[in-house]
């Protein structure tokens, strides 16, 4: 088979590969990077611009998995648009909001790419969304394809325990076989249980790499993080600051608002409204109303009956007065600009009383990364739109993360045992150590670190 990173650059990035398996051809996410902007930040399609692609199919519905969709299909038009039913309930919700996102970028910042599509176009393509449950088959190849060839490849989800909907793929042909991470948590979240990946077994392995720089420390514990987030918490409202807790809308404003409802319950955080914003609101209903399709803890827990929820908007946000002890639990996780957490942070940061608490992941090259980076004291670029603050405010940084760790990815491929692993989706530090530890633990694995845009033949 042959397989082509199309991630426009070599971090993290978009997810996006293109598989061509026993004559047919399927496209495997379609993300959009988070730090570029305008065309630069879709997947490198253009190198299939005249190949006809039988299917697309997402792992999850997040912004660097799923956000150039529209322009895929546009490209593809004849690509059968598969996703677990999970996902199907929220991505036209992601993307409307895309669309939201890239029309205020353009009014602000003049950006003239955006839109890179609109409402309109996305009421016109969605009857091409199909959702399917886990661990089911799927054929996936064009029909008169399948005519000639007498059998067309399959397609399985597999619970990926990491945000609502989430799965890793496991492409079948005749002779052959892929399975795809996407992005994944081994362990149980809050309100996520781990990855239900047990039994897989591939030729060839393309896996998510998030987190291969990163060392967990020694006696490190998810609950140990729990009752410093609580402890953390308590002490910005005992003196009467806010909390900002910046969050992505889909997946972890869940796991923090069923965190919270716990640390309420328990008496380890005064009970409270929380401010969230409307996307986040929408997913937690979502996420409330798929309770029994969903494989999760919590079970009798509806997030919305939990809480007081009030939802703010940006613009609301502006008028409102920073004094009391209020609890955000807002967008977006990395602050970027023209965002709610980015413009309460430019307020926030320079007053000693309130608490900044991070809970995933923030690129270094972001404003939320640049505001974890600097000392206490230390005036630096938040953004540029808010410029230079001085940062005074307690700032954490709690490790809840619902990605696999390193070492959990190690083992994952020795149970796997495929021929080939292919390492994407991480920065460059995370896959060169990817690549030294498993040619060091398994030498007969061939391990592949393709460039964006190779084309790989396994
Ligand atoms: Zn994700
Ligand atoms: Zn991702």
């Amino acid at each position: 088979m042959r397989i082509t990173n199309l991630n426009c650059s070599d971090d993290i990035g978009a997810s996006s590969w293109m598989v061509e398996i026993e004559n047919h051809r399927i496209l495997l996410d379609c993300g959009c990077h988070p730090k570029r902007d305008g065309r630069e930040t879709l997947p490198l399609l253009d190198q299939f611009k005249d190949a006809e692609v039988d299917a697309i199919a997402v792992s999850h519905c997040h912004h660097d998995h799923v956000g150039a969709l529209p322009v895929a299909i546009r490209l593809f038009p004849k690509a059968h648009v598969l996703m677990t039913e999970l996902s199907y309930c929220l991505v036209e919700r992601v993307l409307h909001n895309s669309v939201n996102v890239m029309n205020r970028q353009r009014a602000e910042s003049g950006q003239m790419d955006y839109p890179l599509y609109t409402h309109i176009e996305l009421d016109g393509i969605a009857h091409l969304f199909q959702g399917f449950q886990y661990n089911r088959e799927i054929e996936w190849a064009a029909f008169h394809k399948t005519r000639l060839l007498n059998k067309s490849p399959t397609l399985e989800f597999y619970d990926a325990g990491h945000a609502l909907g989430s799965a890793g793929m496991m492409l079948r042909g005749t002779h052959e076989n892929l399975f795809f991470t996407g992005d994944v948590s081994f362990r149980d979240q809050t309100i996520l249980k781990g990855a239900r990946f047990e039994g897989v077994k591939a030729d060839v392995l393309i896996m998510e790499t998030t987190r291969g720089n990163r060392i967990v420390p020694q006696g490190f514990t998810r609950e140990s993080e729990i009752d410093r987030l609580a402890r953390s918490i308590q002490s910005v409202i005992a003196r009467r600051g806010c909390v900002l807790i910046p969050v992505f809308a889909l997946g972890r404003t869940q796991e923090i608002l069923a965190l919270l409802a716990l640390l309420m319950a328990d008496g380890k955080v005064p009970k409270q409204p929380l401010y969230i914003g409307g996307l986040g609101r929408v997913f937690t209903d979502i996420y409330d109303a798929q309770i029994h399709r969903t494989h999760r803890n919590l079970s009798g827990m509806a997030l919305s009956q939990s809480h007081n929820l009030m939802v703010v908007e940006k613009k609301q946000l502006e008028n409102m007065k920073l004094r009391s002890d209020k609890i955000f639990v807002i967008t977006a996780g990395m602050m970027t600009e023209h965002t709610a957490a980015h413009d309460l942070t430019a307020r926030m940061v320079g007053d000693e009383k309130h608490g900044i608490f991070f809970v995933g992941y923030a690129d270094p090259g972001t404003p939320g990364g640049r505001l974890k980076a600097a000392k206490h004291g230390e005036t630096f670029l938040f953004s540029g739109s808010a410029g230079l603050v001085t940062k005074r405010c307690e700032v954490e940084d709690f490790d809840l993360t619902a990605h696999a760790n390193r070492d959990e990815l190690v083992e994952f491929v020795g149970k796997v045992s495929p021929k080939s692993v292919v390492l994407g989706h991480g920065e460059p530090e995370s896959k060169a150590w990817f690549k030294e530890e498993l040619s060091k633990r398994f030498p007969a694995i061939n391990v592949l670190n393709p460039e964006p845009g190779q084309t790989l033949t396994v």
